[in-house]
């Protein structure tokens, strides 16, 4: 062997040969992305190129060993100069010609190969001479930095590689890069498939490097866990995923929501295996960007770390907020809808399917039903591949028959939850006041029972059979703080009332036909308060209303001061006594002058005086008052001086100011806090009677879980408002539509329609629907029949239930749900998580049932924590406040405390 084989490993060919094959080299090679290319120094290219050309075997123009020193700053580091300029200090050569070039000259000792890639630039493709030169380190040792260079092309992914490999990261963690601007501002590096370029990492950048704490934290969100310090100290060890979660301001939607899909074993071990890593889909235009993924990952990882007592989802809620407006704030909002949002949000977000193709929907146009799902679920999962779809997505079948024509239209739709109704009333019970015309009877609670979609005249019908009172002769108003909050018209929908409005209906004295001669008088009661009333504004006394208002009908002709004195006494004469004479006249008088001297003090702009206001009085309640009433006015004016009250006219508001109504009169009676101490019986005011029809218990309506998914299937005829376009008729109609179940998923989500908001309701339907804990059998409709064995069976078991209760406006939601390592149930109601048994679990506040298919269910691996006895070698102190006497009492007991 020659001395030549050292240093390459081919004897070169002739020069001619070595001429032509590299100029032809550099000739064909095109620039192509993520090539190598090789930085020479020129004049050692060039003297090559001579020897070629001219020279022979011992030409003194030989080049001899590759070198590229005059290209370096120093030979020690082997940087590059900075500035080097193409054909004046460097040649770029494609990999082939360096490696023959290489074998044929070899390279100075100890010096290194200038590889560097062709990168795709945003206009160009270029050989990056100079790569990025970026400083590394971890967030736990930010003092130690080591330097290395990365490609523009390189990926995010290679940082992180030579990150674990240089800090000896150990294998198996988890590990998120952000990097630090020069402005030091930190910016996550969430894509790890990113390259430098799109990630705007240049040289002199540092990329920081932390790992997942073993409880699920990450060391950079610390401050943002806001974990209290003892738990901290004693980290926690209780058992996997029972955690509560603090509520952020109405968030128990959203709590409820992650405690359901929490408890959802293939979707939790799905994130625990940390496999969402390979799947995040940062390109989906319909996901978001990974983000929800990643922060739900966050809140699981918490959740089952066994760390935590509770923890704040405050990262995710923010992400939640983020990508869908709805959610923003700390409004109260549906868990369904959240849901629904993000088992999409994480669909889209972790879906392998990159590029979604367009696949244009073919109708069934008669073809077997087998053949059409088929081709439907295929259709689906060509655009749709996630962990959500594995677990949550089923078929059904939907069939829309034109009444027209009778075109009979046959869809497959994938779904992620199944919406069914539930059975709704077609009446309504209401309880309501009835108030008599005769001043001595206490108003009356009654119980009636209206048709859902009816009338107010619909409520004075059905109050009339129990009074006797004819409905024409009934007004109906909803009280609200001793003031009418709206007075009804009959022609009004019921559906304005809501169950928990105070409505009282009044008996009047005459027809509502016989109105045109009466005016509708509505009366509120205030008490003077010797101050000024600041803040309305208004210069008169301050007041504040009072007991109950009433309506009574008053004669036109009968709207004088006096009368209406009169009238309004005798009204009120069940809890208002008269004064007798010579009470009236000696005492009153001299109190009167002490209440005309305070009042006039607060009145020193005497826009408010009495005169006028009774001026207003008059103009309200007789349009047109004779002129000769003068007198007569100015004499009740001074008389009044005597009486209990006084009479103003007032807006609906009960305060006296512009923009009293001349529709619908509103008066109140003043009374001063002496006299209305003295002559009004607060205490019979109150009072009132319970109709019969109150006796009778009202019943809890029952429903079976089977039921409503009945209904789901039974077919509907299309509203108005949401029209079927015919094919053949070519126009929009009111089609039949039905639904039925094709197939299921392992893990079925049940939507109980509570909500129901119809063109005549909005109510929340409290029934109690019976579901089963086990064995929810599905095979009797389900619409493809099992064929073949390999079809998965169609029967389920609960694994968790949000709950909610309150009505439509207002409303708490918790979660019930079987936690899968131990078989136990637990109760989440925030950051609260007590044990619960299962007879428990049935409630009229169960609002989304998840189900889990049988054949995916696994035993749980740990015994329940409250009927396996305690020769557990686990401590377990943290719950031993829950023994065993406790469970078989079926008492609840908190496991966990609040941190927050
Ligand atoms: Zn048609």
């Amino acid at each position: 062997m020659t001395a030549n084989s050292r240093c390459s490993a081919a004897e070169p060919p002739g020069l001619e040969t070595q001429r032509r094959e590299i100029e032809s080299l550099l000739r064909e090679c095109e620039l192509r992305a993520g090539d190598s290319w090789y930085v020479m120094e020129r004049r050692w290219f060039e003297q090559w190129k001579e020897f070629v050309e001219n020279g022979d075997q011992n030409s003194s123009s030989f080049p001899g060993q590759i070198d590229n020193s005059e290209l370096f700053e120093d030979l020690d580091s082997y940087h590059l100069k900075e500035r080097l300029v193409e054909n004046e200090d460097f040649v770029l050569v494609p990999a082939e010609a360096w490696h023959k070039l290489l074998a044929w000259y070899g390279i100075v000792d100890g010096q290194p190969p200038l590889e560097r890639k062709v990168v795709d630039l945003p206009s160009t493709l270029k050989v990056e001479v100079y790569p990025v030169e970026i400083f590394l380190c971890l967030h736990s040792n930010m003092e130690n930095v080591i330097t290395a260079q990365f490609s523009r092309a390189d990926t995010i992914q290679s940082i992180q590689r030579a990150m674990c490999q240089g800090f000896s990261v150990p294998p198996g963690s988890e590990c998120r890069l952000w990097m630090k601007s020069s402005d030091s501002s930190c910016e996550r590096l969430r894509n790890v498939h990113m390259s430098v370029l799109d990630a705007c990492l240049s040289s002199g950048m540092t990329v920081i490097m932390e790992t997942r704490n073993a409880d699920g934290t990450w060391p950079s969100s610390r401050p943002q866990i806001m974990r209290n310090s003892v738990e901290d100290q004693d980290s926690y060890r209780g058992q996997p995923g029972v955690c509560g979660l603090t509520n952020l301001g109405n968030t128990c939607f959203m709590n409820s929501a992650l405690q359901c899909l929490s408890n959802t074993p293939p979707l939790t071990e799905y994130f625990l295996r940390s496999s969402y890593l390979e799947e995040l889909n940062f390109t989906n235009p319909l996901g978001m960007k990974g983000e929800i993924a990643e922060a739900y990952a966050d809140v699981i990882k918490q959740m089952w770390s066994g760390r935590h007592y509770s923890v704040v989802p405050r990262v995710f809620k923010t992400k939640v907020g983020h990508f869908a407006s709805q959610f923003l704030g700390y409004q109260q909002h549906d868990s369904q809808e959240l849901l629904s949002f993000l088992l999409d949000g994480l669909h889209e977000d972790l879906n392998r399917v990159k590029n979604k193709e367009y696949i244009e929907l073919r109708d069934a146009e008669g073809r077997p039903d087998q053949e059409v799902a088929e081709e439907a679920w295929r259709n689906h999962r060509r655009r749709n591949d996630s962990v959500i779809v594995d677990t949550f997505h089923g078929l059904f079948k939907s069939t829309l028959v034109c009444p027209e024509c009778h075109k009979v239209s046959v869809t497959f739709d994938p779904f992620c939850y199944l919406s069914v109704p539930l059975p709704v009333s077609k009446e309504r019970v209401m309880e309501v006041f009835f108030v008599s015309l005769d001043p001595y009877a206490k108003p009356v609670q009654h119980r009636v029972v209206v048709p859902k979609a009816g009338k107010v005249s619909d409520l004075c019908s059905a109050l009339s059979e129990m009074t006797n009172v004819p409905p024409s002769q009934m007004v109906v108003a909803d009280v609200f703080n001793h003031r009418f909050y709206k007075i009804y018209n009959a022609d009004e929908s019921l559906s304005c009332i809501l169950d928990r409005d105070d409505i009282f209906v009044y008996e009047l004295s005459v027809q509502k036909e016989e109105q045109e001669e009466h005016v509708l008088l509505a009366l509120y009661l205030r008490e003077r308060s010797h101050y000024r009333d600041y803040g309305s504004g208004s210069s008169s006394y301050g007041t504040s209303l009072f007991g109950h208002p009433l309506l009574l009908s008053v004669p036109r002709s009968s709207c004088s001061h006096e009368e209406l004195y009169n009238l309004f006494l005798q009204r009120l004469a069940r809890y208002v006594r008269p004064p007798d004479p010579s009470e009236e006249l000696e005492e009153e008088e001299e109190e009167e002058d002490e209440d005309e001297e305070e009042l006039y003090k607060t009145q020193t702009n005497g826009i408010s005086d009495e005169e006028n206001e009774e001026d207003k009085q008059e103009e309200a309640c007789s349009p047109s008052p004779p002129a000769n009433e003068q007198p007569a006015k100015r004499r009740a004016c001074r008389k009044r001086r005597k009486t209990l009250f006084t009479i103003q006219a007032v807006n609906s508001n009960g305060t006296t100011e512009r923009g009293v109504s001349r529709q619908e009169p509103y008066v109140a009676i003043d009374w001063d806090p002496e006299m209305k101490k003295r002559f009004y019986n607060e205490n019979e005011a109150e009072k009132y009677m319970k109709h019969s029809s109150m006796e009778v218990p009202q019943q809890q309506t029952t429903v079976q879980l089977q039921e409503c998914i009945e209904l789901f299937t039974t077919v509907e005829t299309l509203e108005e408002e949401n029209p079927w376009y015919c094919p053949v008729c070519k126009k929009h109609q009111l089609a039949t539509k039905k639904l039925d179940l094709w197939s299921l998923p392992e893990v079925l989500i049940i939507h109980l329609k509570r909500f129901s908001y119809t063109k005549f309701t909005r109510e929340k339907l409290d029934s109690i629907v019976e579901f089963p804990l086990r064995d929810l059998d599905f095979s009797g409709c389900l619409l493809r029949k099992n064929r073949s064995r390999e079809e998965p069976p169609s029967r389920y078991d609960l694994i968790a239930v949000s709950n909610h209760y309150g009505g439509l406006r207002d409303g708490h939601y918790t979660s019930y749900a079987r936690n899968k390592d131990n078989g136990q149930w637990y109760y989440f109601d925030d950051s609260k998580v007590t044990y619960a048994s299962e007879d428990q679990i049935v409630t009229n506040a169960a609002y989304v049932l998840f189900y889990h298919r049988q054949d995916k269910l696994r035993k749980p691996t740990l015994p329940s924590p409250i009927t396996s006895p305690a020769s557990s070698t686990e401590p377990a102190s943290d719950i031993t406040s829950c023994n065993d006497d406790d469970a078989e009492l079926g008492a609840t007991s908190y496991l966990t405390m609040e941190t927050d």
